[in-house]
């Protein structure tokens, strides 16, 4: 099942949301504003067309790298290397490494930054574009889902 996670656009705190075409609406745990959702036949099978919060069809995908958990492995690393020698700090690279090429992607939408994991149709999401994203975010462009084209 798709998993979606919400930025509250009041406090900007994140909500996690399952696809559910009977609710309408999530609200933040933290400050209580209520969202408005539309989910629709294709966010339930893990397909994903259109945004549920802003209707956007513009997205791109990138590794969802968790950075708490790096930040740990960091300090960990970091206070081994005192009786190391600094060899954990060698391994915490090799771990990293390692975890890069197992770590999941995530898709994003342009406008409202909301993230999407465990899609079915990962494939048909490009690679975040810079060009794109100014044009969205700074002059509120709508692709429409269509790739950038000169
Ligand atoms: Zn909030
Ligand atoms: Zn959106």
């Amino acid at each position: 099942m798709m998993e979606v996670q919400i930025t509250c656009t009041s406090c900007g705190s994140s909500i996690e949301v399952l696809p559910d075409r009977s609710s309408s609406k999530v609200e933040c745990d933290v400050c209580k504003h209520v969202q408005e959702v539309i989910f629709t036949a294709d966010h339930e099978v893990g397909s994903l067309t259109e945004c549920p919060v802003c209707r956007r069809m513009d997205f791109y995908k990138q590794k969802d790298f968790n950075r708490k958990i790096g930040v740990t492995l960091f300090l960990i690393a970091a206070i081994l290397s005192i009786w190391t020698y600094g060899l954990s700090l060698v391994g915490l690279f090799l771990v990293d490494l390692f975890l890069f090429q197992k770590l999941s992607v995530v898709a994003i939408c342009y406008k409202c930054r909301t993230n999407f994991r465990k899609l079915k149709n990962m494939g048909e999401i490009r690679e975040y574009d810079h060009e794109m994203n100014d044009r969205i975010v700074y002059s509120d462009h709508d692709f429409k889902g269509k790739p950038l084209s000169h």
